[in-house]
């Protein structure tokens, strides 16, 4: 016994009348509609199993209803009923999707045969569905552990090296002082030496402020956005590190067009994406360099570009340079300060906001950074 839903369209209603009489018998739950139309209500109100359909009917082609049942549910079973079966027809019907045909006058046994094969059909073709679905849910669920897992690693290593770049200079600072109170610096080094515990004071203070950033930029909430003018914040921004250009003689430029859009953002992370890269450009480019920023639209972006004639990054490394801590070698060798944050804190703005941030860079040469941010309505 089966309890699946039938539905039989045929405008002739004996033929409907007789295939409901052969079918409930057998289990089976039975309606019947005489034309497309209310068929095809029918099917978008319930849903069925199987349909026989009547090729030929006023006004519509039965097989024309195949693509419509289809798209409601691909998995129900189209048996079509013909008077005059030939091949050109068959063809067209299963092309459109038809499981079998009847061809009239067909009898019971006929009838309960194509039905209870359209219906195993489906029943495998769910189940093959099915356990598609929980190997697709089953991999999903692996790459998820993985990523998870993953996570997990980076978060772990990332909390060692904190620990370790935050305990680096108070170490030092302590091992100065103890030098000091313990009398093994005469009154004339002293003052080096306390310049020393200042400059690892100012490191330990910038990691604070890089991380403390960080920590900002995992709580979404912690900004309120609205409407911001990136080119008049960059304006802002270079004002504030004119002093740090005279010294090392470095000449700036900004070029930005009249039509910069505005972008929905956090202001104090657009000056913040601002500072890291003209900072991170001054520092990387000696006395008497150029440093250059542009803003400018393209293809539905708004594109901030900072280029410097710097020390440039070996392109074997250029890929590292958004994770936690790093810092090239060349700048190591440079010894100019710095956290290996910076980036970190800029890819995650510029992706907060949908964008993403690359670098062409040349060792020798200089730099460029840049970011792509989608506009509205671009
Ligand atoms: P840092 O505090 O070390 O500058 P960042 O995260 O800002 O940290 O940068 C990471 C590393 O990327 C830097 O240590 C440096 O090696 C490299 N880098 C960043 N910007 C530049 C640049 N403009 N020129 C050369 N190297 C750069």
């Amino acid at each position: 016994m089966s309890n699946a839903k039938i539905l039989v369209i045929d405008d002739e209603i004996g033929i409907c009348e007789g295939i409901q009489r052969a079918l409930v018998p057998e289990g089976y739950c039975v309606d019947i509609t005489f034309d497309g139309e209310a068929g095809l209500q029918k099917i978008r109100e319930n849903s069925y199993d199987l349909v026989l359909i009547d090729v030929m009917m006023p006004g519509v082609n039965g097989i024309d209803l195949i693509a419509s049942i289809h798209a409601h549910d691909p998995e129900t079973v189209c048996v079509m009923i013909t008077g005059y079966a030939t091949v050109e027809l068959a063809v067209r019907a299963i092309k459109e999707g038809a499981y079998d045909f009847l061809s009239k006058p067909f009898s019971v046994d006929d009838l309960l045969l194509a039905v209870a094969q359209g219906i195993e059909r489906r029943r495998l073709s769910l189940d093959a569905k099915r356990a598609q679905a929980a190997v697709a849910e089953a991999h999903r669920l692996e790459e998820e552990k993985n990523r998870l897992e993953e996570l997990d690693r980076a978060k772990r290593q990332f909390i060692r090296l904190v620990t370790h770049d935050l305990q680096a200079p108070v170490s030092a600072i302590e091992n100065y002082l103890k030098l000091i109170q313990q009398g093994y610096v005469p009154l004339e080094d002293q003052p080096e030496i306390i310049a020393k515990c200042l400059a690892r004071t100012q490191e330990e203070i910038d990691l604070l402020a890089d991380l403390l950033e960080l920590g900002h930029l995992e709580v979404i909430e912690t900004f309120k956005v609205t409407e911001v003018r990136l080119d008049e914040i960059l304006h802002a921004v270079m004002d504030g590190f004119q002093g740090q250009m005279a010294q090392k003689n470095i000449q700036f430029e900004i070029e930005a067009g009249e039509d910069i859009p505005v972008v929905i953002a956090a202001p104090e992370q657009i000056k913040s994406l601002w500072r890291n890269l003209i900072s991170n450009a001054i520092k990387y480019t000696p006395e008497n360099g150029r440093v250059a920023a542009r803003l400018y639209v393209k293809g539905g972006s708004l594109i901030g570009e900072v280029s410097d004639t710097g020390i440039g990054i070996p392109p074997d490394e250029q890929e590292r340079l958004f994770s936690e801590f790093f810092r090239a070698k060349n700048t190591k060798e440079m010894d100019v300060p710095g956290t290996g944050l910076g980036l970190v804190i800029i890819k995650r703005i510029v992706e907060g906001m949908g964008g993403e941030i690359t670098v062409e860079s040349e060792p020798g040469c200089g730099s460029t950074f840049r970011f792509a941010i989608p506009v509205q309505g671009g």
